[in-house]
């Protein structure tokens, strides 16, 4: 097998060589000794996970389960059927994962062809790129404007008979804010397939799944990861017209969803009111953050639907900052792209993480 330098490059799928691949959080343990606080300490501010973590019925439900070294069901029909309750749709309109990541993937698996174009409303999620390349599709960036709303004319302008997708995170990621449900609308109706990325839907409240089962063109992702904080269990679901949830079936990996995630499922929705209350304290910490970061006048916040806060940082790098305060133990995200310059991405936590965040930011410039 040749191994020497651009050997490998003749071998593999050629608009793969170079592929930068996707930037992902740091993982705490990663720190050990690099930071001046205990690994157990670090406060972890830079993937939207949830600080409460998930229902303790799971971590019961887990140690009692029997059965881990049998196969999944592979047609998930328990699985739907819970989510099914969850979302008030039929079974068959539902297709599980191990973590929505993968459905974003699956999707674009099934829709795009070498050369085809998917129109993502920049700044977003980059998993959508990073699918949509490793396909060979062609990603047509369309800016939103500087409040970072989509623009609906120029995403209809950017249609042609090689448009297969348009992606809409919706909150969007990293900026937080919610698509007006007019401009979802007019974008459907386009008849293009539309993914409405619904992550964070139990924080902003806004959903399209009602609107499934009136369009054949629509797609609406969920995940467990944020409000049920099942990040590291990894699963997500989506909402699809019926035939597309059938191939969805028919191309994903046998097996995809874990017999721990169908439990945590399973537990994690026989303890809503436990998950939906510690989804509301996010949200007013959510709320006091904003209000506090606000008080800084070299930070700018944009106010959020999500369970983050997404920052301009007006004097300084954002880099140095993110530095500085992961020195101190606490992580946030930071960008410094064209369309997010210079900014920062800050989940929303515990009351004590905002206190210690705010802290340090005030110390930092004081
Ligand atoms: N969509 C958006 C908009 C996100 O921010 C994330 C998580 N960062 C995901 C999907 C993926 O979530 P998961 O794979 O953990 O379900």
């Amino acid at each position: 097998m040749a191994d020497s330098p651009g050997e490998i490059e003749k071998l593999i799928r050629s608009h793969l060589a170079g592929f930068a691949g996707y930037s992902a959080s740091t993982s705490p343990e990663t720190l050990a000794g690099k930071v001046a606080v205990p690994v157990e300490n670090i406060i972890k501010m830079d993937a939207n996970e949830n600080p409460y973590g998930c229902s303790p019925r799971v971590n019961q439900a887990l140690a009692d389960c029997r059965n881990m070294n049998i196969y999944p069901d592979n047609g998930q029909m328990e699985l739907r059927r819970l989510l099914a309750g969850y979302t008030g749709v039929a079974a068959e309109y539902i297709v599980a994962s191990g973590g929505s990541n993968q459905l974003i993937d699956l999707i674009v698996r099934l829709f795009v062809d070498s050369g085809d174009e998917l129109i993502n409303c920049v700044p977003t999620f980059d998993i959508y790129r990073f699918s949509t390349e490793i396909c060979g599709g062609t990603l047509v960036n369309v800016p939103r404007d500087d409040n970072f709303a989509v623009d609906v004319k120029a995403v209809k302008a950017a249609i042609n008979d090689r448009t297969k997708l348009i992606f809409l995170a919706n909150p969007n990621s990293p900026t937080g804010n919610i698509i007006p449900r007019q401009d979802i609308l007019e974008i459907i109706d386009t008849g293009i397939p539309v993914v409405v990325d619904e992550a964070y839907y139990e924080f902003s409240g806004e959903t399209a799944v009602p609107l499934v089962s009136r369009y054949k063109n629509l797609m609406v992702l969920r995940t467990f990861s944020k409000w049920a904080g099942l990040a590291g269990m990894r699963v997500g679901y989506g909402i699809f017209p019926a035939r597309i949830a059938d191939y969805l079936m028919a191309i994903k990996m046998p097996y995809s969803v874990s017999v721990a995630a169908i439990i945590a499922v399973q537990e994690s929705l026989k303890d809503l009111d436990y998950l939906l209350g510690r989804v509301k304290a996010i949200i007013t910490e959510r709320e006091r953050l904003f209000t506090e970061l606000r008080k800084l006048k070299w930070l700018k916040p944009f106010p959020s639907q999500a369970n983050f806060i997404f920052c301009n940082v007006l004097e300084g790098s954002a880099g140095e900052l993110q530095q500085k305060l992961r020195e101190k133990g606490i992580l946030v995200r930071y960008f410094d792209k064209p369309l997010l310059q210079n900014s920062i991405r800050i989940s929303a936590g515990k009351p004590e993480h905002t206190d210690a965040l705010m802290k340090t930011l005030h110390a930092l410039k004081d």
